[in-house]
């Protein structure tokens, strides 16, 4: 850039003799120039291209194709770096797991894109509810987890009824008319900041997902084992 400016001001200022008889200096001089002026333009192109898809490459290996949710491994890693975290503040919070009702009948009677778009809506109702530092992934098929760091009993049993409500007030319609209805049950375990791994708090919630779908779906249920950090029930 020095280079450059020092010539085009040496040009301006008449130091350089562009008379025709030394046409051919001037005409290589300003070749040299614009060389030298398209030299770092190609680099700075060429490295916003390599950021992007550095970008695009991080976003795909993070994240599920078809929900952008995170995927199973980033939920893993991220949810257990923010747990130690937190566990250092004694910061209480829950982890959540999710499972869509009867899903196999949404395929079996609407076909398997029908049960891709919903997966999608269904993914993009539940991230409406969160809050943008709780972190949300697809473990695999129709289930979800959720981790929502720094909630206090009360708010993780609010914000598990407001994902259950708003799934079932949720409705799809498919192109060929039809319109399409879920519920999802939740497992939910509290963390009060004694140390645990994910996998531990997954599994608990896991547990507690079963008895919520034995319980009727279209439900939350807490983990007993860890209904000492509960507060009265609101749903
Ligand atoms: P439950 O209420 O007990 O959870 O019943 P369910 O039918 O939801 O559970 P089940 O485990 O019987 O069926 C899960 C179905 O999810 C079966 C599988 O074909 C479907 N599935 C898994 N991954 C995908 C996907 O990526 N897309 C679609 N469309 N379906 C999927
Ligand atoms: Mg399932
Ligand atoms: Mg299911």
């Amino acid at each position: 850039m020095l280079v450059c400016t020092w010539k085009v001001a040496c040009v301006s200022m008449g130091v350089f003799d562009f008379t025709p008889l030394h046409l051919e200096a001037a005409v290589s001089l300003r070749l040299g120039l614009t060389l030298l002026s398209l030299g770092p333009l190609a680099v700075a192109c060429s490295q916003v291209a390599r950021n992007e898809l550095m970008r695009r490459l991080d976003h795909a290996v993070n994240h599920d194709f078809l929900t952008s949710t995170l995927a199973r491994g980033a939920f893993l890693a991220q949810g257990q770096r923010l747990l130690e975290r937190l566990h250092r503040q004694a910061v209480p919070s829950a982890v959540l797991m999710l499972d869509i009702d009867h899903f196999k009948r949404v395929n079996d009677r609407h076909g398997h894109p029908a049960g891709d778009a919903l997966l999608c809506a269904l993914a993009q109702t539940v991230s409406q509810v969160l809050r943008p530092q709780d972190l949300l992934g697809r473990m695999g098929g129709e289930e979800f987890a959720v981790l929502l760091p720094g909630v206090p009993a009360a708010t993780a049993q609010q914000v598990a009824t407001r994902i259950c409500t708003a799934v079932r007030d949720q409705r799809l319609a498919l192109p060929g008319g039809a319109v399409l209805q879920a519920t999802v049950s939740i497992g939910l375990v509290l963390t009060d900041g004694s140390p645990q791994t994910l996998e531990e708090l997954l599994h608990a919630a896991d547990a507690a997902l079963y008895q919520a779908k034995a319980g009727g779906r279209d439900r939350w249920q807490l983990n007993l084992a860890r209904a000492d950090l509960a507060v009265s029930p609101l749903a």
